[in-house]
């Protein structure tokens, strides 16, 4: 990619959306700064921003409905704002698909930090795996198409969710910490919030099912189990 990386703020609030552009200009990001969901989705389809940075009050559409419209036709990264803390269960946890959050008031050179880490993980270096495919008994995950199926069935992961499946079925055998989980997926090099982990792998097992491979590991992690020794019984 030749030149700086576009970033889509979108916020009506303008003393944040201001601050959070003069730190992302500052950082070496192009901005552009947007006060309505409406305008947002025009400006995604217009310019293809590399990441969102998206409000969730927003006046004329609710910040999740607009992460489920872009999410239809794009995976760009999207990290949320939220002003509540109880609202953290929602964006993560439903069928959403943004990839980071934070609860306001935040540190804008956190804010940074996090934009940082989002682009090197989604970054088309980082798909390290091209062509590889894992299989795990009924379950097929595809790092290349990033495709995840169960037997016959295709099954619609958020990019996390897929990310995290995919790092936890690359160390079968082994148990990976929350932090350690943290850190591969969303790229966090400290010590961050591991509801996070949880939540995700809450939703992995509710869309798997019985072929979900994540065991928890009590006081420790997750892992998968090296090996599924036979399949399960049919019903
Ligand atoms: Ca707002």
């Amino acid at each position: 990619m030749s030149g700086p990386q576009l970033i889509l703020v979108v916020e009506d609030e303008a003393s944040i959306a201001s601050f959070v552009s003069l730190y992302l200009k500052n950082a070496g990001y192009d901005v552009r700064a947007v006060p309505t969901g409406g305008a947002a989705l025009n400006q995604v389809a217009a310019e293809l921003p590399s990441l969102i940075i998206l409000d969730l009050n927003l006046p004329d559409m609710d910040g999740i409905e607009i992460c489920r419209r872009i999410r239809k036709s794009s995976d760009v990264p999207i990290l949320m704002l939220t002003a509540r803390d109880e609202d953290v269960d929602k964006i993560i946890g439903l069928e959403v698909g943004a990839d980071d959050y934070l609860t306001k008031p935040f540190n804008p050179r956190e804010l940074v930090a996090r934009v940082k880490s989002v682009l090197r993980r989604s970054a088309p270096e980082r798909r390290r795996d091209e062509s590889r495919e894992i299989r795990h008994g009924d379950l097929v995950i595809n790092a290349g198409r990033r495709e995840v199926f169960v037997g016959e069935d295709e099954i619609q992961l958020a990019p996390k969710e897929f990310d995290l499946l995919w790092e936890l079925l690359d160390h079968r055998g082994l148990v990976l910490t929350r932090d350690q989980l943290l850190e591969r997926v969303w790229g966090y090099t400290f010590a961050g919030d591991t509801r996070t982990v949880d939540v995700h792998v809450r939703q992995i097992r509710r869309k798997l099912g019985d072929a979900s491979p994540i065991v928890t590991v009590w006081g420790v992690g997750y892992k998968v189990a090296s090996e599924r020794s036979s399949p399960a019984p049919a019903a």
